[in-house]
């Protein structure tokens, strides 16, 4: 990877880290925790009468990975289906575990810039949080439906 995506890459994530567009005080749902880091996150899932998610939000506290990470997964979820938003968690938690190439970021929105961190165990769980958080909503919304 050159440096010049790296810096992109980092950029993407500070940018979601400093300026999140989906993080507003949410209750009545869990924290999942990630107790290496520190890091809390939760996840609120909004579906629409169409069957599209609509809107999805996080809250939480933690390391600028795990905030992020939040935020573009918040993103990359509106508008699609439970089945779509399930694929897309599993593909990129799939990446995070080495199973799937990192290449397959390119199909997740900014989700790409964690591309780097794919690469580094020890953030791999501050990452993979709010997508873990987002998948027990999803299958609760799934099994609600
Ligand atoms: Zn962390």
């Amino acid at each position: 990877m050159s440096d010049t995506f790296d810096s992109l890459y980092e950029e993407i994530i500070r940018d979601h880290y400093k300026n999140p567009q989906h993080k507003r005080p949410l209750d009545s749902i869990p924290f999942v925790q990630n107790p290496s880091c520190g890091d809390k996150v939760r996840v609120s899932i909004s579906l629409g009468p169409d069957g599209k998610i609509t809107e999805t939000a996080f809250d939480g506290s933690g390391c600028s990975i795990s905030m992020s990470s939040a935020d573009v997964l918040a993103e990359l979820l509106e508008g699609k289906t439970l089945a779509e938003a399930k694929e897309m968690v599993h593909l990129f938690l799939a990446v995070l575990r080495g199973e799937r190439d990192v290449a397959e970021l390119d199909k997740l929105g900014d989700a790409m810039a964690f591309k780097g961190v794919a690469r580094l165990p020890v953030r791999l769980k501050c990452a993979a949080l709010s997508w873990r958080a987002a998948l027990e909503q999803l299958e609760k919304l799934t099994e609600e439906a």
